[in-house]
């Protein structure tokens, strides 16, 4: 309540939509237990975060990106969809560098008490401390994830393997947990910058505050505890962060041009039998080549069930040269009329949260996104893994070996990025199955489904992530009083 209210926190997340709107969700929670909240963000990125906060109580505040002769960008590229293109993408990671200066001019201004920004800003721990505020580290990502990756650069196991297909076990990690070079976040980049970076966020990290994870303890107690006791790291886990969206009116992340109308998406649903619709989607980033998509296509159609699949607007990369006016030409012949009524195509952005909320889906094939994994969770769907890159490859771990709530479809490395082989249609349609159908399915579903109701009694008053909060507050108070 209004006990909060002296108290003012900074959000500033990093310029992609995963990251955005778990960032704006934490404010929401902040908000909802009576913390002023300003989200900072740079001047074309701030119409976008201003529809998502929608009509939530949260402020908002613009930075001014460098102008392209400093970064050598084009005009107008401040998010990373704009800069998606590999060289782009570390000139834009180095153009973010330059905002230290303007976000140290608005704490000047603003005098916040507390600065929660993103892991990629590693230079805000600096920047807060300058003021003498305290910064909290957000990554958006759970235990597990955010273990394995303190693991990684910690003790850089990577360094002493030569094959990048050979796994290696992650050191002083509970579980025997292994990965293989290739599956690492730095290793698709090969840039010295984009590694250093990540160095820099852990050394930050460990000079900052804390970290809020976006998790709850019942759902990773062992990572939980081993983040803290062992790799000696203060956290508090507020999550799931997208519950603080409460009403089913308020579910969807609005703001973001729809691929369809939700009416109509709910509407399809309700003509099928619960739990027999398989939801198909991979995150905000990810493109496919168009052999990949066709596979898919098949995969579905054999394994016969009814299916919605999220095809991103970007869709195939020749739709995307040609000015995506191109149609589905990618699908296999007839596919379409075949499936009519009983496969929905979305081109473009789908209201993921209420679809997987749906009665109807009964389970979800992912990219392991963090965000997506929670909400997988939370609707209590078993998930086949299609891991690709950033933390992705140890959140599907996470998934299949730990929750045991999903199976894989054996990636081991981004398709679109690395080359490699398309997943084939059988092995789609075997792991589509094997969620779907059958006893093992029933066991993962009946394991996420005692998950999903641990992660509403979480966020509720008394819950483990309520509670976390109210620790938060005490440790920001007795640090600045
Ligand atoms: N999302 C959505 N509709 C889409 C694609 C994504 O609502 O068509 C949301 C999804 O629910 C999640 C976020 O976008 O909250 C994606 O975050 P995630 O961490 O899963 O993946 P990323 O996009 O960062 O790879």
């Amino acid at each position: 309540g209004s006990e909060n209210s002296d108290l003012h926190v900074i959000f500033f997340p990093f310029f992609a939509k995963g990251h955005i709107i778990p960032c704006v969700d934490l404010a929401r929670v902040f908000v909802s237990r009576g913390v002023r909240s300003t989200i900072v963000t740079t001047t074309l990125n701030a119409p976008l975060i201003s529809r998502i906060i929608g009509k939530s109580q949260i402020a908002l505040t613009t930075i001014k990106f460098p102008p392209p002769e400093e970064t050598g960008l084009q005009e107008g590229c401040e998010n990373s969809e704009a800069a998606l293109a590999p060289d782009k993408l570390i000139k834009f990671m180095k153009a973010t560098m330059l905002l230290q200066h303007p976000f140290e001019q608005m704490l000047q201004e603003l005098h916040p008490d507390c600065v929660v920004a993103d892991m990629f800003f590693p230079w805000a721990t600096d920047s807060a401390a300058k003021f003498g505020i305290p910064r909290i580290v957000f990554h958006g990502l759970g235990f597990f994830p955010l273990c394995v990756s303190a693991c990684i650069r910690t003790y850089k196991p990577q360094d002493k393997v030569s094959s990048y297909t050979e796994p290696f076990l992650v050191p002083n990690l509970p579980g025997e947990i292994t990965v293989t070079k290739m599956q690492l976040p730095q290793i698709p980049r090969h840039d010295e910058v984009f590694s250093k970076l990540l160095d820099d966020c852990n050394e930050s990290e460990l000079k900052s505050f804390g970290v809020i994870a976006n998790s709850f303890y019942e759902l990773e107690p062992v990572y939980a505890d081993h983040y803290s006791k062992e790799l000696g790291r203060r956290a508090w886990s507020l999550g799931p962060v997208f519950l603080s969206k409460k009403d089913t009116e308020e579910k969807a992340i609005r703001g973001i041009e729809a691929g369809i109308e939700e009416h109509e998406c709910l509407k399809w649903l309700e003509t099928k039998k619960p739990d027999s619709v398989i939801y198909l989607c991979f995150g905000s980033m990810t493109t496919f080549p168009d052999a990949q998509l066709k596979e898919i296509a098949m995969g579905l159609e054999a394994s016969n069930h009814p299916f919605i699949w999220v095809v991103s607007n970007k869709g195939s990369k020749k739709n995307e040269e040609e000015g995506d006016e191109k149609k589905l030409e990618w699908l296999p012949e007839g596919f379409e009329e075949r499936m009519e009524g009983k496969g929905l195509i979305i081109r473009g952005w789908a209201p993921q949260v209420l679809i997987l909320d749906h009665e109807a889906v009964g389970g979800f094939v992912t990219h392991c996104g963090w965000n997506s994994t929670l909400e997988g969770v939370c609707a209590g769907v078993p998930m086949v893994t299609w891991p690709m890159y950033a933390e992705q490859f140890y959140n599907a771990k996470f998934v299949r070996d730990i929750a045991r709530i999903g199976v894989g479809v054996g990636v081991q490395t981004w398709v679109g990025m690395m080359g490699g082989e398309p997943v084939k249609k059988e092995v789609i349609e075997k792991a589509v199955k094997r969620v779907m159908e059958g006893e093992e399915a029933e066991e993962m579903r009946k394991r996420a489904k005692e998950l999903a109701k641990k992660a509403r009694e979480a966020v509720e008053e008394g819950g483990s992530s309520y509670s976390q909060f109210n620790s938060l507050i005490q440790d920001l108070r007795s640090r600045t009083h």
